[in-house]
């Protein structure tokens, strides 16, 4: 079967709000710790009481220029403030601290690609990123049959960094893709926990389709698509709108640029998997900006941008490359251990020195630490077994001393006991055991089995892990791979 090409391309742009982790909100001494109860962590500022004056967390804009450096922006050396006016019940000013025409970092990028080849490595171009605060949380009939609406205020002010691609992206594959690598840098910087249940993340999809027709090209209207609450649903959504801007076009023949089409914002419904029609969207002069009389402007010199350029450090995609070349991973490989974090990038390099190779400790980490992480809802930091010890054994299973399989009941043994490799295979009882004891095992295993013997003459080697399996039982030391070496050799020389 061939898959037939869609008739379009879909073109994608994302906005996404993170909000940064400073310990305060952006221009109070408000907690911003989520989880208090509701309206505990406010103060006459953030709640816009009048008289009252804003002064801009340091902090916050420290995180936000390592963001811009990361994403290879342009900063800016001067910046302002500016106040985006709407009228909303979870925003108690009346207006939202934003930042317009001069956005303190702009024109920057972010390297994507898909360690499994599906699409070709790109730079998605980031239009700016822009500091402003966050609004309240509005809570709908939290209490069933009551249908009440109520407003928590915890959140309003609190620092967000709101990051603006161009339309670069032409998949769902390549959608997911950018918020991945975005999350992976945000959490490698520490700007950001990224959570998106606790809404430290939140991305909005500007999605359209370019339609070939015999009369040339055409473009549908554009939907802003919102309330997405993880990347699957990010994924989702960008296809289904993709299918029903296809339909709607083909139905009504209704495009970008008609007198009467405006961009529409959608809400994404995770239960039923479709978009819904939420409002027209309002155009920004809707918004009548302009710049906030209460705070300064922001300068920075040129010295202060190259110091933060020079204290960036090693980035998640130089660190990928880093173990390509150095440990020689596959870019899958290296993909899976830095998507970890910093923690677990540094378990597997110290694993892998003492084992003396990265591809093996890539695949213990891979298959035996992941999954009982998984299994026992562990991170790498409570994770018992230090680097060094798992490296260790791993040094040991090369050298030969112990054999995968019983490799895995001695990490098993170290993970119960905290006991070393060395401690763990003396109480397991592994030995390694000596080629001429081994030898007269093999023999023994070959001369009790004059039916596996002929069906090995006759071609059919598979036969022979009958003897691995029975010299297991005879001694559980034995070297699977060396016992069925021996036993072939054996019954090479009969006649
Ligand atoms: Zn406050
Ligand atoms: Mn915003």
């Amino acid at each position: 079967m061939t898959d037939k090409p869609a008739p379009y391309t879909i073109v994608i742009g994302l906005e996404t709000h993170v909000q940064l982790q400073t310990a305060t909100k952006l221009f109070c001494g408000c907690s911003t710790k989520f989880g208090a109860p509701p309206n505990t962590q406010t103060c006459p500022v953030c709640t816009g009481h009048p008289g009252t004056l804003p002064v801009m967390n340091r902090r916050a804009f420290e995180l936000s220029l390592q963001t811009a450096a990361a994403l290879n922006c342009n900063i800016a050396t001067y910046t302002k403030w500016d106040r985006k006016q709407y009228y909303y019940p979870d925003l108690p000013k009346g207006y939202q601290i934003s930042q317009y025409d001069l956005p303190f970092s702009y024109e920057g990028w972010l390297e994507i690609g898909d360690p499994k080849g599906k699409f070709e490595p790109k730079r998605v171009r980031i239009i700016r990123a822009h500091l402003e605060e966050d609004a309240g949380k509005s809570m709908h009939d939290e209490h069933a049959g009551k249908a009440d609406s109520k407003i928590d205020l915890n959140r309003t002010g609190t620092p967000l960094l709101e990051i603006v691609t161009h339309p670069d992206l032409r998949s769902p594959a390549e959608t997911k893709a950018y918020l991945t690598e975005l999350k992976l840098l945000l959490t490698h910087l520490g700007v950001s926990d990224c959570n998106m249940q606790e809404g430290s993340l939140r991305v909005d999809a500007n999605v359209n389709l370019h339609i070939e027709t015999p009369t040339g090209k055409v473009a549908t209207p554009i939907v802003e698509i919102k309330n997405m609450n993880s990347f699957r649903a990010v994924e989702k959504a960008v296809a289904y709108e993709a299918e029903r801007q296809y339909s709607v076009w083909q139905e009504t023949g209704k495009k970008l640029g008609d007198p009467g089409v405006f961009k529409q914002t959608r809400g994404w419904d995770d239960t039923a998997n479709v978009t819904r029609g939420q409002r027209e969207k309002e155009e920004s002069s809707d918004y009548r900006y302009f710049p906030d009389p209460d705070l300064v402007p922001v300068t920075v010199t040129a010295e202060q941008i190259g110091a933060v350029r020079q204290s960036l450090g090693e980035l998640p995609a130089q660190i990928r490359t880093r173990l390509e070349v150095s440990y020689g991973l596959t870019p899958y490989d290296s993909d899976v251990i830095v998507n970890q974090g910093r923690t677990f990038i540094t378990y597997f390099t110290t694993a892998a020195d003492i084992a003396g190779d990265g591809k093996t400790a890539s695949n213990w980490l891979q298959q035996d630490v992941l999954r009982v992480m998984g299994e026992r809802n562990l991170t790498i930091e409570s994770y018992p077994v230090p680097a060094a010890a798992l490296g260790d054994l791993l040094k040991r299973v090369r050298a030969g001393e112990v054999d995968t399989s019983r490799g895995r009941e001695v990490l098993q043994r170290m993970f119960d006991t905290n006991e070393t490799a060395a401690e763990a295979m003396q109480a397991l009882g592994i030995e390694q055991v000596d080629e001429s004891a081994l030898m007269a095992l093999c023999e023994e295993l070959v001369a009790a089995n004059p039916k596996v013997v002929v069906d090995v003459k006759a071609g059919k080697m598979q036969a022979a892990g009958a003897f691995v399996g029975q010299a297991k039982k005879k001694n559980p030391n034995a070297n699977p791979a060396r016992v069925r070496e021996l036993c072939l050799e054996i019954i090479a020389k009969l006649p």
